[in-house]
């Protein structure tokens, strides 16, 4: 079990859209594992390759010790959100504080159903288009409008 690294408490497992995530009933803080924020990520943005880049950006030593190894960590803003985020140099997590966990949430929610939006679309449209190939999809539209109007 992992210890707040702000108070000492001891974490407590939670689900928020199936992501695992350790959250300290003291300080409502939360700690994600480096993959699932990780695996966030690239739910949200496969194509993105510059992500690290970016997370780098603006990271300074934190007032706060990994409770993974107990090292100290960095915080680095996260992009977009305007987050503050405190992560373990060895790559064991990122931990938000009480006042981030409202935001946090929000983007958890809103990539992972953006996920499950564009997974069943396109779902549905291989299933409605068939197997289509390589062609696009606006591709695909098009020659079925073009073939209704035949007759
Ligand atoms: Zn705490
Ligand atoms: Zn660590």
């Amino acid at each position: 079990m992992l210890k707040c690294p702000r108070d000492g408490s001891e974490l407590v497992i939670e689900h928020h859209s199936g992501i695992e995530v350790d959250h300290c009933t003291k300080c409502s803080g939360r700690w994600l594992d480096h993959h699932e924020l990780d695996h966030l990520e690239a739910l949200a943005a496969p194509e993105e390759h510059t992500r690290r880049a970016m997370i780098e950006y603006a990271k300074r030593p934190s007032e706060l010790n990994c409770p993974v190894c107990g090292e100290q960590m960095r915080a680095f803003n996260y992009r977009a959100y305007n987050l503050e985020i405190d992560t373990c140099e060895e790559e064991h997590g990122f931990w938000l504080d009480a006042g981030e966990e409202g935001q946090v949430r929000d983007i958890m929610e809103e990539r992972v159903r953006g996920l499950e939006r564009a997974a069943s679309a396109e779902e549905s449209w291989g299933k409605f288009l068939g197997r289509v190939g390589k062609k696009s999809v606006w591709d695909n539209i098009k020659g079925m409008f073009g073939g209704r109007r035949r007759r």
